[in-house]
């Protein structure tokens, strides 16, 4: 067979979450809640297949969900998304990522990518056959923009930013966003914007939308995830919000490789967004956890790095071993119980430095459970 990607192993989620299952431990590791979505929201898809919306929804998605997600980023940030034209549902915000770095990346290109870097970026890239070009944040993950400025050159054509940053915890600040949209404009880039946790930023801080900056949205791909959103990260479901001529050649790619998203949870989040409650209270819920979860670790050998946004807290875990990352996170996962990923998998040139990320979006209960297990650290 030709082998794509002849270099890239199975992702680390899928690693951890089987070695987790088979030796018993807590998954604090892959990034999903461990608690049931709202009633009403899962009554809503229930109900949308009764009423009929079984079959193929327009190619660009259903229209009041569309409708719904335009109204919401244009309160938000300010924007003037068109539902019609600018947004797109899409599979999660996987198929956001990779549809968009397709439509505007081929062969030859240099993409910037900030590291640690989500792991779908770079084989998202390279099979558009572009070039990820991994520039590394600074130690204590902030975006060195300097450093990104070193690493353009001439055939540099897009960047991909995350804010609130997987798997670091840290959310963008407004100074960010204005260097990436001087950056961006002066080279003449597109901005691949992944937000998909766009709804979990903490001590009252705004999520630094690209969106907000109109030189920047209008070289922007904005992807989000309902997953993350509403607790349903196997619904698959999210949007891309580009301008028109982005859009459009977004959607030359999306028709032909899913052409269109499950129908009726499309209409269920549409009917779920008419209350703006759910997610204007999800920073304050994931707040509270960060909170617990962080006392709770104080007590322990682990130290904590700092956690702004996700609902990923990252430790340094050098005054209990000194194993590599992600022997460590196997360890951890056999011998304490508890399931961690390595941040060392997210670079290019693994990186070591001795720390692992737990996701928190689990249940009081969970976590506790697993804070017991952790205190056995000497
Ligand atoms: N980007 C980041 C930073 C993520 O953490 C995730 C999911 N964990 C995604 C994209 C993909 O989202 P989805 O599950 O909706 O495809
Ligand atoms: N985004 C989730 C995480 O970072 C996992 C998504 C996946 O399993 N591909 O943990």
């Amino acid at each position: 067979l030709p082998t794509k990607l002849p270099h890239t192993g199975t992702t680390i989620f899928t690693v951890m979450s089987a070695l987790a299952a088979e030796h018993g431990a807590i998954n604090l590791g892959q990034g999903f809640p461990d608690f049931e979505a709202d009633p009403a929201l899962l009554q809503a898809v229930t109900s949308a297949m009764a009423a009929g919306h079984n079959q193929y929804p327009p190619m660009t998605g259903v229209p009041a969900l569309r409708q719904a997600v335009a109204a919401k980023l244009n309160d938000l940030y300010g924007s003037a998304y068109d539902a019609d034209r600018d947004i797109t549902i899409t599979a999660g915000g996987t198929q956001g990522l990779i549809t968009a770095l397709h439509a505007c990346v081929g062969a030859g290109d240099e993409v910037i990518i900030i590291e640690p870097a989500y792991d779908s970026y770079d084989p998202a890239i390279r099979l558009a056959g572009a070039v990820p070009v991994g520039v590394a944040m600074t130690p204590d993950y902030r975006i060195d923009w300097p450093a990104v400025r070193a690493a353009i050159t001439p055939r540099t054509r897009a960047l991909v930013i995350n804010t609130p940053h997987n798997p670091s915890g840290r959310v963008a600040t407004h100074d960010d966003l204005i260097e990436l949209e001087r950056i961006a404009e002066q080279h003449d880039l597109f901005v691949v914007s992944d937000e998909v946790y766009e709804h979990m930023v903490f001590d009252e801080a705004p999520h630094q939308s690209v969106a907000r900056f109109a030189a920047l949205r209008e070289r922007s791909f904005l992807i989000s995830s309902f997953g993350k959103t509403f607790h349903v990260t196997g619904w698959k479901v999210g949007f891309v919000a580009a301008p028109p001529a982005l859009s459009a050649a977004f959607r030359r790619l999306h028709q032909y490789t899913v052409f269109t998203v499950h129908t009726p949870t499309q209409h269920a989040i549409a009917a779920y967004l008419a209350d703006p409650a759910p997610w204007q209270g999800l920073s304050a819920f994931y707040q509270a956890k960060r909170d617990a979860f962080r006392a709770a670790l104080s007590h322990t050998q682990l130290k904590l790095l700092p956690c702004e946004g996700t609902y990923f807290q990252t430790v340094d875990y050098r005054a209990v071993s000194d194993l590599p990352e992600l022997d460590f996170a196997k360890w951890l996962t056999t011998e304490i119980g508890v399931a961690a990923i390595p941040l060392s998998v997210f670079y290019q040139r693994p990186q070591e430095r001795g720390h692992v990320r737990f996701c928190f979006a689990k249940r009081d209960t969970t976590l506790a459970e697993a804070i017991r297990r952790l205190e056995k650290l000497a």
